[in-house]
Formats: structure tokens, C-alpha cells, sequence
């Protein structure tokens, strides 16, 4: 069967001003026969519409925080380092890409992004503005392969289909969070606090994104090897 073509987002590092890729998302998709390929850091809209057309899905990568202004607040002082570049790219690809129905995974930022895009918002700092009475570490030290929280999956969800478990631990390196969940997304997964560690967009053929970080830990943990190669063969349809 034909390998499908997958474009991953750009990582940046403001520092260096430079464009930049984590192994993890590369050879995830490597491992389950897709071809990943980076996309250029680009917002001409007839650009994002031939990459659109081009690729067989898009692996939305994590990375820095989602812009407030795009989810009509203010940048609060908690807000970590934004990334106008970035917001402007994938805002771009994300809703061309809806409209033509090519699959999509998201990670951590990815699944924050993409509630954005439809109208979610998201808490700026995850441990000031969430109280819970069931205290998670969201935030973990290296190495960022290890486990270190609980979630629920919805039992039936396409998550569910995936991972064939309705219980799991994932490991976990985010400050934000879902705030409000975007009407057009299903949430499929919780952590014990009641965050929404994973939602998909049940409209679309394959919109999936999780919180957590599957592209640590692909290689130790075979379920979270599950959701690439769900991903890639999704893209080769
Ligand atoms: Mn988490």
C-alpha cells in the first residue's frame, strides 16, 4: 500500500529564531509507515491551500502557548511564550484542512489549538486559574516517557476504539488546558481532576487530539503507539 504523506507543523525556537523538529513526531509517523514530512512556517493562504491538497493528513505538533486574542482575551501575565508565526500557519491549514476532511491528529498544543480554531478557550495557566480538590501533576520533569497521571477514556469513543481500554495512564507536559470545550468537539478523554485530556470532532472523518505527549513514549508504551498508526491509516484512505 501506498505510504501516505503527512505534514507536521513547525516547531520554533524564538531564541535561535529557528525553525526546529522533535525526532518523537517524526519517527512515530516513520514507525507506522506514514512519511512525515515538516511544513514550512508559511500564512499565504494559497500556499496552506496546496499543502492542504497536497498531504494525506496533518500531525499537529505541540509547542508554544495558543495566542489569547484568538480566543478573545487578553494575554494574562501566567500566559507562557506565544508564537505569532505559528498561530497564523496552522489557523490557516487547520480550517482548510476541515474543509476538505483529511485527517487530522493533535498533541498538546495541537488539541488546544484546534479548540481554539472552533471556538473553545483555554485556561492561560493551568495551576492558577483550575482548582481541583484532586491535585495532578500536569507539569512533569524529564523524563517525559514516564507515566504520571490517570485518564478516563469515553467507552465507545473513537479514543476507545483505539486504545481498547477505558483507563490508562499517560504521562504529562502542558500549562494550559480546555477551559471551554468548542461545541464541535466531543471530549473522549479526562484526567482524575476533570480535565479534558483528549477530544475528537465526530462531524469530520478523523479530527483526534490528546493532551498528553504519545510521541515520548510511542516506543515503551504499544497503546500509545496505537494512536499513530490509527492516524496513518486513516491517511491512507
Ligand atoms: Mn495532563
Amino acid at each position: 500500500m501506498r505510504r501516505p504523506f503527512i505534514g507536521v507543523s513547525p516547531l520554533y525556537d524564538a531564541k535561535r529564531q529557528s525553525y526546529w523538529m522533535l525526532p518523537g513526531y517524526m519517527k512515530a509517523i516513520e514507525a507506522a509507515d506514514g512519511i512525515p514530512v515538516m511544513l514550512p512556517m508559511n500564512a499565504d493562504e494559497t500556499a496552506i491551500h496546496a499543502i492542504a491538497d497536497k498531504f494525506d493528513g496533518f500531525l499537529f505538533t505541540g509547542g508554544q502557548d495558543v495566542n489569547p486574542h484568538l480566543y478573545g482575551e487578553e494575554k494574562s501575565p501566567l500566559c507562557g511564550e506565544i508564537c505569532d508565526e505559528r498561530d497564523a500557519l496552522e489557523s490557516l491549514l487547520f480550517q482548510r484542512v476541515i474543509e476538505l476532511d483529511k485527517p487530522v491528529f493533535g498533541i498538546c498544543r495541537g488539541l488546544q489549538l484546534i479548540n481554539v480554531m472552533l471556538g473553545g478557550t483555554l485556561y492561560q495557566d493551568l495551576p492558577s486559574e483550575r482548582k481541583s480538590s484532586v491535585q495532578i501533576e500536569h507539569s512533569q520533569t524529564p523524563p517525559y516517557d514516564r507515566p504520571v497521571h490517570r485518564i478516563t477514556v469515553e467507552a465507545g469513543s473513537p479514543l476507545f476504539q483505539m486504545l481498547k481500554t477505558e483507563s490508562l495512564m499517560v504521562n504529562s507536559y502542558h500549562h494550559q488546558g480546555i477551559k471551554q470545550l468548542s461545541s464541535l468537539l466531543m471530549p473522549i478523554a479526562y484526567a482524575e481532576d476533570g480535565l479534558i485530556e483528549a477530544a475528537c470532532m465526530p462531524e469530520k472523518t478523523f479530527v483526534c487530539a490528546v493532551q498528553w505527549h504519545p510521541e515520548f513514549c510511542y516506543q515503551s508504551d504499544p497503546l500509545q503507539f496505537r494512536l499513530f498508526t490509527a492516524f496513518v491509516n486513516h491517511c491512507q484512505k
